[in-house]
C-alpha cells in the first residue's frame, strides 16, 4: 500500500537543500520587473533630500499661532523653485505662498493648507478656531522616508512596480539582481502531437509544454524547449543529458510519465542520473511527482529535477505548489509563499479528509459586497477548458471536510500567479 504523502510535507522535503544560485548581473531598472534583488540596496541620499510642503497653502513659523492669526505674505516657493533665502529671510508674522513639494526655507516651520485661510491682498488670515494647526503640521521632515545609507529594498526581492519607482527616486539607473535561471522542459509520451499537425488516431496534442513555458516565462525564467519524447529509456536518457550537458541548465522539468503505470522506466533511467524521489501525494488533482537532483559530470552544483504528471491541470497544480517556490528560492527570492485568503462559498463541496483539494472557481462580489466563489463546472484533471475559465483556486485543506453554501474557504487568485 502506498503512503500518500501530505502537500505541506512534500513542500517542506522539497524545500531543503536548494541553493539559490550566485551569479548577478547589473540591469537597467526598465527591465527589471520581477527580477530577484541579489544585494541590500541601501539608500545614497535622504529622501526627501530637504524639508519641504506636503500642502498647496501658506509657509510660516509656528510662533505666529501664539501671537496672532494675520501673516503677511512676503514671497513664494514652487516645486523645483525655491523661495530665495539668500535675500530674504522670513520674520515671525510673515509668511511665503508655496507649493506642495516646494522647500520649506529656514524660518517657516508649518503650512496652513490654503483652503483653511482668508486670503485679502497680502494679507493671511489663519483660523484656529475652524481649522487647529499646531507646529510642524502640513510639512515633510528631511530623510522621512528614507535616509542615506538605510536599505531600500532588501536581498531577495522581487522586484515590483513601487520597488522600481523607489529605486528611481534614489537617482539609482541599475540594480543588481540574481542571474535568470535556466529550466529545460519537455513532454513525454507515444500519443502526444505538436500543435499545428494533423492528428493521427488516439492521439492528443501536448499542451503542457505551452502552459509550463507561460508558467516559468512569468517567472522570469529561461525556457529551454526540448519538445516531445517518446516513451523509450533510450529516447530518455537522451534528453535529459542534452539538457544538463549541451544546455547547462539549472532545472528540468518534464511533464507525464510519473504515474503508476508508467513510472517503471522512467525511474530506471533518473537513477542512474541522480536521486530521485518518485511520491504519491495526498491532493487532487496532481497526486503522482517526481523530484530530485541530477548530477551532471563536470558541473559544481545538481541540477533539480520535477517530473511532473502528465494531465493538464495536475500540471499546473504541482508547478504551482511545488516547482513554484523551488524555483524561486533557486533565483535567491526571500518569499515564496502563495498568497491565500478567504471567500465565501457559492455551494456546498464534498471533500474527503486526508487529502488536499483544489477547485477550480470564478471569485467575484456578491450583491452584498462579499467575496464569493463558484466553480467552473467539470473538475477532472484534464479538463482545462474549466481551468481557463477560472480567475482562482478554492483550496480544501487536508484535515477539511464537506463544505456548505455560505461556509468560509481558502482562495488562491490567479492574478499575478499565471
Ligand atoms: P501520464 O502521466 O503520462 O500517464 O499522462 C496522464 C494523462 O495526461 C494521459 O491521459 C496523457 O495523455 C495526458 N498527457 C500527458 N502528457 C500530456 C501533454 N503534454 N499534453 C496533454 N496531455 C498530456
Ligand atoms: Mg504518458
Amino acid at each position: 500500500m502506498t503512503d500518500f504523502l501530505p502537500v505541506d510535507q512534500v513542500s517542506r522535503e522539497i524545500a531543503q537543500g536548494i541553493q539559490a544560485v550566485n551569479e548577478h548581473e547589473s540591469l537597467a531598472l526598465t527591465t527589471a520587473l520581477g527580477r530577484i534583488v541579489a544585494f541590500d540596496v541601501l539608500s545614497p541620499i535622504d529622501v526627501p533630500g530637504h524639508p519641504n510642503s506636503a500642502m498647496d497653502g501658506y509657509a510660516f513659523h509656528s510662533d505666529a499661532l501664539a501671537t496672532g492669526a494675520n501673516l503677511t505674505v512676503i514671497g513664494t516657493a514652487l516645486a523645483g523653485q525655491p523661495f530665495d533665502e539668500a535675500t530674504h529671510t522670513i520674520a515671525t508674522g510673515q509668511c511665503i505662498r508655496i507649493m506642495t513639494g516646494a522647500v520649506l526655507p529656514a524660518g517657516v516651520n508649518t503650512v496652513a493648507p490654503q483652503e483653511h485661510c482668508i486670503v485679502d491682498g497680502t494679507t493671511v488670515t489663519l483660523q484656529p478656531q475652524r481649522f487647529p494647526l499646531s507646529a510642524g503640521q502640513n510639512t515633510r521632515k528631511r530623510g522621512e522616508d528614507l535616509e542615506q545609507g538605510q536599505a531600500a529594498v532588501h536581498a531577495g526581492r522581487a522586484l515590483t512596480a513601487s520597488d522600481i519607482g523607489l529605486l528611481a527616486s534614489l537617482g539609482l539607473e541599475q540594480v543588481q539582481v540574481k542571474r535568470r535561471v535556466r529550466v529545460a522542459i519537455f513532454s513525454t509520451g507515444d500519443e502526444l502531437v505538436a500543435p499545428g499537425k494533423p492528428l493521427g488516431p488516439g492521439q492528443i496534442y501536448d499542451s503542457n509544454r505551452f502552459t509550463l513555458t507561460a508558467l516559468l516565462t512569468r517567472l522570469q525564467v529561461e525556457v529551454i524547449d526540448l519538445g516531445l519524447v517518446r516513451d523509450q529509456p533510450e529516447l530518455l536518457e537522451q534528453a535529459l543529458q542534452t539538457a544538463m550537458q549541451q544546455h547547462r541548465v539549472d532545472a528540468i522539468i518534464t511533464s507525464g510519465g510519473v504515474s503508476v503505470g508508467e513510472a517503471d522506466f522512467t525511474r530506471t533511467v533518473l537513477a542512474k542520473l541522480g536521486q530521485v524521489n518518485f511520491w504519491q501525494i495526498a491532493m487532487r488533482p496532481g497526486r503522482p511527482l517526481a523530484f530530485g537532483h541530477l548530477n551532471a559530470p563536470g558541473r559544481e552544483r545538481p541540477l533539480l529535477f520535477f517530473g511532473l504528471p502528465g494531465n493538464p491541470v495536475a500540471v499546473m497544480m504541482t508547478f504551482y505548489f511545488f516547482a513554484r517556490a523551488a524555483l524561486l528560492q533557486l533565483q535567491g527570492a526571500q518569499h515564496t509563499v502563495v498568497p491565500q485568503f478567504s471567500a465565501k462559498s457559492a455551494q456546498a463541496m464534498r471533500k474527503k479528509p486526508g487529502r488536499t483539494e483544489f477547485q477550480r472557481a470564478v471569485l467575484s462580489r456578491n450583491g452584498a459586497g462579499e467575496y464569493q466563489v463558484a466553480l467552473t463546472g467539470q473538475q477532472g484533471s484534464g479538463v482545462l477548458s474549466s481551468m481557463s475559465r477560472a480567475n482562482c483556486l478554492v483550496v480544501l485543506h487536508h484535515e477539511q471536510t464537506d463544505v456548505n453554501a455560505g461556509d468560509a474557504v481558502s482562495v488562491v487568485p490567479f492574478e499575478g500567479l499565471l
